[in-house]
């Protein structure tokens, strides 16, 4: 297994829509279990194949404790919402910034698991918001897109001053 470098916002490429998997074959396995390894390691409980610049619709969750529910989740679709809940969510590419977000409450997926089988199921609680969140990463979406524009606009603010001080201060280090 191996840790994989995780995009970071604005990273262009967190925009690309994923494509759909044919076949899971060794590459995609691989890809799955080096995704586990990355988020458990960051840690965070949901990691889209798009984050690490892969761009196949495949994504991994565990929002348990103990680390110890993975799901994977290939050709994810949504077919039916339900409700509405606002939950605060980050997320592995926008490290140290929070939003509430609103989102459907319930929501019934079809998807594979890794080993191929067609899967129906409902998600409600963290496990719904983390699974929209990771879907909306496979459609090149950012959880920054569901807040007002004066939200989004005070980040993104934020973070290129932090860039523009890191700057400086890894040339006052040479
Ligand atoms: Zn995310």
């Amino acid at each position: 297994m191996a840790k994989l470098k995780i995009l970071k916002f604005p990273s262009p490429k967190l925009r690309i829509k994923a494509k759909e998997i044919k076949d899971i074959d060794k590459k995609i396995k691989i890809k799955i279990d080096d995704m586990f390894e990355t988020m458990y390691d960051a840690p965070g409980i949901g990691l889209a194949a798009t984050q690490v610049d892969f761009h196949y619709r495949l994504l991994v969750a565990d929002v348990s404790s103990e680390q110890n529910e993975p799901l994977v989740m290939i050709n994810p679709i949504v077919n039916k919402k339900e409700g509405v809940a606002i939950n605060q969510e980050g997320c592995l590419s926008i490290p140290g910034y929070f939003g509430d977000v609103e989102r459907a409450k319930t929501i019934w997926v079809s998807y594979l698991d890794g080993l191929g089988n067609k899967i129906d199921s409902e998600f409600d609680g963290l496990l719904s918001v983390c699974v929209q969140h990771e879907i909306d990463h496979l459609d090149g979406k950012l959880f920054l897109d569901h807040l007002s524009e004066a939200k989004r606009q005070r980040i993104r603010k934020s973070i290129d001053k932090e860039k523009r001080q890191r700057t400086k201060s890894s040339k006052s280090n040479i």
